[in-house]
Order: structure tokens, then sequence, then C-alpha cells
């Protein structure tokens, strides 16, 4: 099922929710601010084509890449490096070059940031758009789901 992590505009805190249409407001669980959210039947089919928050259609995806893990597991690969004459720190180069390079994809909203994961048609997504992100987010520009192309 298609996973939202809704970035509350209060407080910035990530609130993770599941499609349902039934559902139509979100709760911030640190600062209780409430989101608006209009989930589709698409949504609950793990189809992304508009968002649930800001109801805009310019998605980019990205590798999901979780730093917290990331950082955990270099602190613990340079301390057992003293032991293994630095052969943990190549152990996680190669598990990162293997997990994490591969790891799943993560769609993004420019407009409002909101992340979803488990997307079926993340494929169907384009990059990250530098020029895309600044005229959405400086001049509120609405591309309506027609990527730019270069
Ligand atoms: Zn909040
Ligand atoms: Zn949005």
């Amino acid at each position: 099922m298609m996973e939202v992590q809704v970035t509350c505009t209060g407080c910035g805190s990530g609130n993770e929710v599941h499609p349902d249409t039934a559902a139509h407001k979100l709760e911030c669980h640190v600062c209780k601010s409430v989101t608006d959210l209009r989930f589709t039947e698409e949504h609950e089919a793990g189809i992304l084509k508009d968002c649930p928050v800001c109801s805009r259609q310019d998605f980019y995806k990205q590798k999901d890449f979780n730093r917290k893990i990331g950082v955990a597991l270099f602190v613990i690969a340079a301390i057992l490096s003293i032991w293994t004459y630095g052969l943990s720190l190549l152990a996680l180069y190669l598990v990162d070059l293997l997990l994490f390079r591969k790891l799943s994809l993560v769609a993004i909203c420019y407009k409002c940031r909101t992340n979803f994961r488990n997307v079926s048609n993340m494929k169907d997504l384009p990059d990250f758009d530098h020029e895309m992100n600044d005229r959405i987010v400086y001049s509120d520009h609405d591309f309506k789901g027609k990527p730019l192309s270069h």
C-alpha cells in the first residue's frame, strides 16, 4: 500500500498516513495542527497523479536513502575498522553499493514536499528538475503534471 509522509506546515514534522478516501484530515502528532487531505481511489490503488495535500500534479522521484541508518552504519564500521584493519569500511562500501544504491524510490511533491512510497507508477515520474523546482517554489508555477522537456 502507498505510504504518504505529510510534512506538517506548522512544525515541519513528518506524519505517516496511508491513503484512505474516508480520511479528510490529518492531525500532526507533534503540534496538533490539522492538514486537509484529498485521497482518491487512485491513491488507494497506489497510483500517484494528484497530490492529496496541495492538489498539484508535479512530482519527482529520488532514491530513498535513510540518512540515519547510513550514519549509524558508518560509525559502527569506523569503530570496527580498528580491529579489521579497515576491512569493515570496505564491507560498508559494498553494502552501501549493493543495498542502498538500489533502495526503493520515493516520490516527492515539488509544492508541499509530501513524500510517497510504494507508488505503483513510480517509473513514470521524472527525476528532480532544478528549473521546475525554482518555478514552482519561487513563482508558484503549476506545470499540471507536464514536466519540462530539455
Ligand atoms: Zn506539526
Ligand atoms: Zn503537494
